[in-house]
């Protein structure tokens, strides 16, 4: 049995796993798994390489009532079909490395102690993130774990990208601009090094359009700025979130509405967004299916933003070479690919409209002053290869 790499991908409620084999000449994945509905409605699921489930079990809320209880009962499934064995390393996302952490870590007990400090930066997440680390060093202590953060491709901003306009002392309590999506900025921004050197040796700004969304500006492969901030609430508007907000309105939701901090984050991060402008769906699908007029406001409301925070990226890189889309939205909706490139058309961008429709990675027309493309994200792959570096073992396929 080959060597293997374990990625865990915790949140608040729900857990994802993936087992790559080490090969020779790449990280062939073997099992995907997890469980959703924590709590709620707990379901076990493991699929093999080629998506052939393996695993479908539902428990009762209280047997799956916590992160450890979904954790433990999944590393019991990997024991028992002889998977574990072969784990060598678990590579872990973790969204937040605070100011610290500009790379991945093993991670020892100090490292613990520091993550854990980074707990109010992003409650929900982080605790979650942490969970299975814990878990995992007491059941197979001699288990290398690597902590890989959603934060750390950004931490080489410099100061006018990483500050908020507020009084300075903030800045030094950790009040600045952090930056998400890290893993797969990084990654979108490895592989178009390998499909097109010379661009990703320029200008770019990568837009990932999934649930969360964000944009990160490139110059020569390293992040410069991007769109989500001291949170993930910042900068687009996203399937439920709210995206850039005056805080006023905070101000007001809490003097003139009596809210608490609890009901206005529900408001900000699961009522807002896609879902809040349309009344309808949090999904892009659902929207542009949709004849009602407030679907049809979410969708321009949404495209008009991307175009906007790209224009304003453009300026800190001092121009556009290409733009790339990624994630769920941006892989696989061409109709918003299509809205977007032409809110950017005063920027001298063209789509190929054959090439958007059918999905080709390249997507610019002839005559675009940019180069447009689409780039799958993969963070899963990303934290494999970390992982493996940080043991010292060359990732296979490692791009970047
Ligand atoms: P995350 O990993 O952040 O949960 P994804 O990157 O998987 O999110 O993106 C999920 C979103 O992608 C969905 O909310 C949906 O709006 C959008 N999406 C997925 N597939 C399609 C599709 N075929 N057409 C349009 N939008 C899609």
């Amino acid at each position: 049995m080959s060597d293997g790499i374990l990625v865990v991908n915790a949140g608040s409620s729900s857990i994802k796993v993936k087992l790559y084999a080490i090969d020779d000449a790449d990280l062939v994945p073997l099992l995907s798994g997890g469980m959703s509905g924590i709590g709620s409605a707990p379901l076990l699921s493991v699929t093999d390489g080629n998506g052939a489930v393996l695993e479908e079990r539902r428990f009762e809320p209280g047997e799956i009532a916590d992160a450890s209880a979904a954790q433990h009962q999944l590393a019991d499934w990997f024991s028992r079909h002889g998977s574990a064995e072969s784990i060598i390393a678990v590579g872990h996302r973790v969204v937040h490395g605070g100011p610290d952490f500009a790379e991945p870590v093993l991670v020892d007990d100090a490292v613990l102690r520091r993550l854990e400090t980074f707990i109010p930066l992003a409650p929900l997440h982080q605790l979650g993130n942490l969970d299975p680390i814990r878990v995992l060093r007491q059941r197979r202590p001699d288990l290398p774990q690597v902590a890989c953060f959603d934060t750390a491709f950004h931490r080489g901003h410099p100061e006018l990208a990483d500050r908020f306009a507020l009084p300075r002392f903030l800045h030094g309590e950790g009040v600045r601009r952090y930056g998400f999506h890290g893993l797969s900025f990084e990654y979108v921004a490895g592989r178009l090094r390998d499909l097109a050197p010379g661009t990703a040796d320029g200008r770019v700004v990568v837009a990932h359009l999934g649930s969360g969304a964000s944009l990160c500006a490139l110059k020569a492969g390293r992040s410069q700025e991007t769109t989500m901030s001291f949170t993930a609430l910042d900068g687009l508007p996203m399937g439920t979130r709210c995206g850039a907000l005056d805080p006023g309105v905070v101000l007001h939701l809490i003097e003139h509405k009596g809210m608490t901090p609890a009901e206005i984050g529900h408001m900000l991060y699961r009522e807002s967004g896609l879902l809040g402008l349309s009344g309808l769906s949090n999904d892009v699908r659902t929207l542009l299916a949709s004849d009602r007029p407030e679907a049809a406001m979410a969708v321009a409301y949404f495209c008009r933003r991307v175009a906007q925070a790209t224009a304003a990226l453009a300026v800190t890189l001092g121009g556009l070479d290409a733009f790339v889309f990624t994630a769920g939205i941006g892989e696989n909706a061409p109709e918003i690919r299509r809205r977007i490139i032409a809110e950017l058309g005063w920027a001298g961008l063209i789509l190929s409209n054959d090439a958007n429709r059918s999905g080709a990675a390249r997507l610019d027309a002839e005559g675009s002053r940019a180069q447009i493309w689409i780039v799958p994200t993969d963070e899963e792959r990303m934290i494999a290869r970390h992982t493996m570096r940080l043991l010292g073992r060359t990732a296979p396929g490692a791009a970047a």
